[in-house]
């Protein structure tokens, strides 16, 4: 695994354990992932999960996304750059196979001066289900 696997302490290697058997496009919430934590490491405590959760994000290898209209941000293992859509009548997340195009964040690049380093994209509307039941 990556080089970062022997600095993390043992609790911390825990929740990127969890993150990542649940997979990509899992969308944990740090609760989630908390109670799931207990099941290997019964003494962890919500808040060194959440820590926990901070430094993964820091160290890229776990992806945080916030999702509108929800309260708790939630979490999946660092993969290639997709965007979020939350179906605003049922819930749902999904993952969208899309990236804002290189020369896009290039231009904003040179027309602030700013240094992106992250990129979130989400859409909400109707899940595919939800649209055919309307129709
Ligand atoms: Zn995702
Ligand atoms: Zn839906």
């Amino acid at each position: 695994m990556s080089t970062t696997d022997q600095e993390l302490p043992p609790n911390y290697r825990t929740v990127l354990d969890v993150v990542e058997a649940a997979g990509p496009g899992s969308h944990l919430t740090a609760q989630e992932i908390w109670v799931r934590a207990r099941a290997l490491q019964p003494r962890i405590g919500f808040a060194t999960v959440h820590r926990g959760l901070i430094r993964l994000h820091d160290l890229g290898a776990v992806m945080k996304i916030d999702v509108p209209g929800e309260a708790s941000a939630v979490y999946e293992p660092a993969a290639s750059p997709h965007a979020h859509f939350r179906c605003t009548v049922c819930g749902a997340i999904e993952d969208l196979d899309y990236a804002v195009p290189r020369e896009a964040v290039d231009a904003l690049r040179a027309r602030h001066g700013i240094a992106i380093e992250q990129e979130t994209v989400s859409f909400t509307g109707r899940c595919a289900a939800c649209e055919r039941a309307r129709a």
